[in-house]
């Protein structure tokens, strides 16, 4: 789950990393008031989970309470891609002299962490790191050992921040490690014309794994983002991950569904989602599995591959008999059941002989199918 800014931003404070004096309101007429409290002139910042709102027009200056309350106004509402601003966070404006980029990021291909850190901050990150590679160190942590006062200035000297910054360093690692983060950002830690160290923006992914010991986060629900069929997905509890190909998948085990959107792209057709419907695959989850796929207007078939190992074949071909009840099937449906009681599950299917059902006794044979029929609708 990625954080606001003003969740990492008091986060951070709570660490001990300096940041300016803010409020969150969630409508325009809080804001004069909010200013007022904060002294009056006031950076004002859209809160959505994406970068780049800066150059999106969704943080300005606001130079009295008045137009702060104004610029809320204009911000609240807006959309910065695909995301709507729903909160707009109040700062106390810093004056900077220097603009830097920090984060610490989980380095799963080197199997630890990364410091990434630039004296170029402000900007797109990915754009010094594409144009001037030089100017983003990138230095690996040991977990075990973490940021220590010295890998500290170590990463500071590479990147050439001043030594001040150092502390922070220490700090954002402590956020990282209790926080259970898989990502944190700064993008401006600013020095500021009188010397002080601030950070002027801030993200923070946290790991999911950990929810259950982050208690403060509460049942607060991943933001859905922009895709309305994930968000439906996700209200129902499955595991779908929309993409942008023709055939619908269902199949049990992350590792089949896997294989399986490699086995229809490999017969000339494109997976339009991932759904693993775990084990069990009650006629409750298939139908539901059922209906967000068939909502998907790109789809034009659907295969539905399962190999039951605990699983009987006969429990999903009842699930998805009892689907066919609720769900008005309106684009075909090829089904591969193999495994345990596949026999009988097949003869299940075979009686209720749905028009637009079809049965193959093999993943391959399904997938040639499957793709045959999304390649014809
Ligand atoms: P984003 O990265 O989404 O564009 P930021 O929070 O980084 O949003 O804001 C963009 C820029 O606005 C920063 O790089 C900084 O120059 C300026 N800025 C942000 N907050 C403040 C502040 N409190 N005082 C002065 N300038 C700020
Ligand atoms: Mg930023």
């Amino acid at each position: 789950m990625d954080l606001y800014e003003h969740q990492a931003r008091d986060l951070f404070a709570e660490y001990g990393i300096a940041v300016p004096e803010a409020e969150t309101v969630e409508f325009a007429r809080e804001a004069a008031l909010a200013a007022e409290r904060l002294g009056g002139r006031v950076v004002v910042k859209a809160q959505v989970k994406t970068g780049g709102r800066g150059k999106a027009g969704g943080v300005k200056l606001a130079a009295d309470p008045a137009a702060a309350e104004l610029t809320a106004r204009q911000i609240l509402g807006m959309d910065i891609k695909g995301h709507t601003v729903a909160k707009v966070m109040l700062a106390q404006p810093v004056d900077i002299e220097t603009e830097f980029y920090v984060s610490y990021v989980l380095d799963r291909a080197a199997g630890t962490f990364l410091a990434i850190a630039s004296a170029e901050g402000g900007m797109d990150i990915e754009e010094v790191a594409a144009t001037r590679p030089e100017a983003v160190a990138r230095i690996h942590i040991d977990p075990a050992e973490g940021v220590t006062a010295a890998k500290a200035v170590e990463i500071a000297v590479a990147a050439g921040l001043p030594s001040e910054t150092a502390p922070v360093l220490e700090s954002l690692w402590q956020v990282l490690v209790r926080e259970d983060a898989l990502l944190v950002e700064v993008n401006p830690l600013v020095r500021t014309t009188d010397g002080r160290i601030l950070a002027l923006d801030g993200k923070v992914t946290l790991d999911d794994n950990a929810r259950f010991r982050q208690s403060r986060w509460g049942d607060d629900q991943e933001d859905p983002g922009a895709d309305p069929l994930e968000a439906a997905a996700a209200a129902k509890g499955l595991n779908y991950v929309k993409l942008d190909g023709e055939v619908g998948i269902i199949g049990n085990g992350a590792g089949l569904v896997m294989s399986t959107l490699d086995v229809v792209a490999g017969c000339g057709a494109r997976p339009a989602n991932f759904l693993d419907i775990g084990g069990g695959a009650s006629a409750q989850v298939m139908a539901d599995g059922l209906s967000v796929i068939l909502s998907d207007p790109d789809v034009k078939s659907v295969f539905v591959n399962v190999f039951g190992g605990i699983t009987a074949c006969d429990a999903v071909a009842e699930g998805i008999v009892q689907a066919l009840e609720s769900v008005r099937l309106t684009k075909p449906l090829v089904v591969r059941l193999d495994g345990n009681s596949a026999a009988r599950g097949r003869a299940i299917l075979d009686d209720r002989a749905h028009p637009l059902v079809e049965q193959a006794t093999t993943m391959d044979g399904a997938a040639r199918q499957a793709a045959v029929l999304a390649n014809a609708g």
